[in-house]
């Protein structure tokens, strides 16, 4: 058992029922096949198809669409959990939930009911494409760009690192329907974009870990949508219905940084009580006890920041400075006790035949991701400031 007992996990009383059932499939099916599928970087479609018997691609789909309607704070666990195994079974519905919620919150009645259903079921599987290869931090620089013609727009242009990109089925694209615009924001719309032509994937990019899923480079050459695929159906609000969701996205970012620290500390603790040197188990040691006891704190209070923050999203409260501590506080708890962990296995940490080091390679996405943890920092201090002016 690679994850931590519910008991210490500060949220017993909670959501009880379907988070013991997402243990149960962590542990029974994506543990044992974790190792293969990650080396290989082969992509896991028989777990894909586990997850919609279990309905996580409608996870935080309202019911009224065939979704499970869960709140923000379930959804983390779920991530949590999952992570601290294999993260990135997690890019699979994190970033499809991402282009659900768009719908969800941003789309018009006729949008909503045509989409949001195959969603919620996996029948369609997708992602959100932001970045280009110039443009990830400043997403006003983007290049990408929607012509209208009649009742189409062709789109032409190109996104990097999408996740889902080369395995889903749709897209939520952000693209500049005005190039001119000033300020930049207001020529940004965001577009339903299925997979038809036009749209190729120009390679899956090769990464240091949260291998087995497709992260890709997309192609868009005179690549038609109707009308009624931009989202709201109003040119001009993409750069806000993606911050709309940003909050969302930190808090799943976070998730998957506290689901990577609390696998990590599971591990070395594990090992260090079996693992002997001087005629002791190493845990008996103080300089191992001192890096557990601080991989303990740094898991706990990244689960604590990430739930308070989830919570604040729960309750329809503006949580940007909460999102952006629990992401940036979360992630580098996870590279911090992966990299901890794996000095407490010692040269075994080092071995591709124990988990350690897959933790190892995924937790620095957890720093990238959803906005950078430079990014991070600025965003929490503007906003303290903004809440706490001088006397
Ligand atoms: C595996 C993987 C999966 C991804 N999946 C997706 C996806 O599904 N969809 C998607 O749209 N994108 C995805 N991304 C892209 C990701 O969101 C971007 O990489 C991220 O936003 C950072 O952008 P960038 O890489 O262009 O870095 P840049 O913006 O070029 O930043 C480079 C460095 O400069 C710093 N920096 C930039 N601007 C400032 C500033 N104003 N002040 C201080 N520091 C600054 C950054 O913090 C960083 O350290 C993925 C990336 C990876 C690696």
């Amino acid at each position: 058992m690679t994850q931590m007992p519910r008991e210490n996990r500060v949220d017993a009383d909670e959501d009880g029922q379907i988070l013991d059932m997402i243990d149960r499939w962590v542990a029974r099916e994506l543990k044992p096949i974790v190792k293969e599928y990650d080396h290989e970087d082969r992509y896991p479609h028989g777990v894909v198809e586990q997850m919609k018997e279990l309905g996580l691609f409608g996870s935080t789909i309202a019911p009224q669409y065939g979704g499970l309607g869960l709140s923000s704070a379930t959804y983390a666990k779920i991530v949590m959990s999952i992570s601290s195994v294999w993260m990135s079974v997690t890019g699979i519905i994190n970033s499809h939930l991402m282009l659900a919620l768009a719908i969800q919150k941003f789309g018009t009645p006729e949008q909503k009911s045509k989409w949001l259903p195959k969603l919620a079921s996996g029948e369609i599987r997708g992602g959100l494409a932001l970045t280009e290869p110039d443009a990830g931090t400043d997403l006003q620089g983007i290049r990408m760009t929607a012509r209208c013609e009649g009742d189409h727009y062709v789109i032409n242009g190109t996104k990097m690192w999408i996740t889902n990109g080369a395995e889903g089925s749709c897209l939520a694209l952000l693209v500049k329907t005005n190039p001119g615009a000033q300020p930049r924001y207001n020529g940004m719309s965001l577009f339903i974009a299925p997979k038809q032509e036009g749209f190729s994937v120009g390679r899956k990019l090769p990464k240091l870990g949260y291998k087995a899923i497709d992260t890709a480079e997309l192609v868009f050459e005179n690549y038609r949508l109707p009308a009624d695929h931009l989202i709201g159906g109003v040119e001009g609000q993409g750069f806000f219905q993606v911050a709309g969701g940003l909050e969302l996205g930190r808090i799943n970012v976070a998730s998957r940084g506290v689901g990577i620290a609390e696998g990590a500390l599971k591990l070395a603790s594990d090992y260090a009580q079996v693992r002997r040197t001087f005629g002791k188990p190493i845990c008996e040691h103080q300089a191992i006890q001192l890096k557990l006891g601080e991989m303990a704190t740094r898991a706990r209070a990244a689960r604590l920041l990430t739930l308070d923050a989830a919570r604040a999203f729960d309750r329809g409260e503006r949580c940007d400075m909460e999102a952006g501590m629990a992401k940036y506080f979360a992630s580098e708890a996870a590279l911090e006790n992966s990299i901890e962990g794996m000095r407490i296995h010692g040269a075994y940490g080092y071995s591709k035949e124990f988990d350690i080091e897959r933790l190892y390679r995924d937790a620095p996405l957890t720093c990238i991701g959803e906005g950078t943890n430079e990014m991070q920092r600025i965003i929490i201090s503007k906003q303290f400031i903004k809440r706490n002016p001088a006397a």
